[in-house]
């Protein structure tokens, strides 16, 4: 015996009621025609959905500035903060006259994040010092075979156009705003879609 917490166990004799099992099967009859008048705890999905939080941590999007241009400079540091290892990518040299596809001169070539690893716990948003890449409140699509699981650049990159740019600015926070205020981390301009223009400084 290792501790002294041991308990010894009862076996006493059931009596003759609760061989017969009624009261104990009554009991959880009861117990379930309570539940009739009670709110549902489950909802009718997919007819009904629950509203997500306003932070709600779904699918990633990795994110242009406010030309256009890619913003990830593949320094991994995401994928360094990963604790599930999801992220894997390729860097790149930026060549003349590409200026306007990535805004820093090393970019990410190839960026796949495996959603089947992916805990969306959001540390590879918290890591990344060029905000780049956020969680979003899309989520994550359901598919049959693991490979179609990892998600490339061309499902990550937001699109081009004002209407296909992923409205991010609920998961900034105070301290982010306030950091965007010094006028030397300018490049971290984000993107206003009401406004259709970059904000910053403001
Ligand atoms: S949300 Fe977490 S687990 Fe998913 S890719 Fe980012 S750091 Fe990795
Ligand atoms: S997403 Fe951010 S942290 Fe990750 S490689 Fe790109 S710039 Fe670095």
């Amino acid at each position: 015996m290792l501790t002294n917490r041991s308990q010894v166990v009862v076996k006493k004799e059931m009596t003759f009621i609760e061989r017969m099992y009624l009261p104990a099967i009554f009991s959880g009859m009861l117990i379930t025609f309570k539940h009739l008048f009670k709110k549902s705890a489950t909802i009718k999905y997919p007819e009904q959905t629950r509203e997500f939080s306003k932070i709600y941590r779904g699918q990633h999007v990795l994110k242009r500035d406010e030309k256009g241009a890619e913003r990830c400079t593949a320094c991994g540091l995401c994928a360094v903060a990963c604790p599930a290892e999801a992220i894997t990518m390729i860097a790149a040299e930026r060549k003349p006259g590409e200026e306007a596809l990535y805004r820093e001169e090393k970019y990410a070539a190839t960026y796949e994040i495996n959603m089947l690893r992916c805990i969306f716990c959001g540390d590879c948003e918290e890591a990344c010092p060029k905000e780049a890449i956020f969680l979003t409140d899309r989520k994550v699509d359901s598919f049959y075979t693991r490979k179609e699981f990892i998600y490339g650049k061309s499902i990550l990159v937001e699109g081009l156009e004002s209407d296909k740019r992923v409205d991010v600015s609920v998961r900034e926070t105070k301290a982010v705003e306030e950091f965007k205020k010094h006028k030397e981390f300018a490049h971290n301009e984000t993107y206003d879609k009401n406004k259709k223009k970059t904000v910053a400084g403001h």
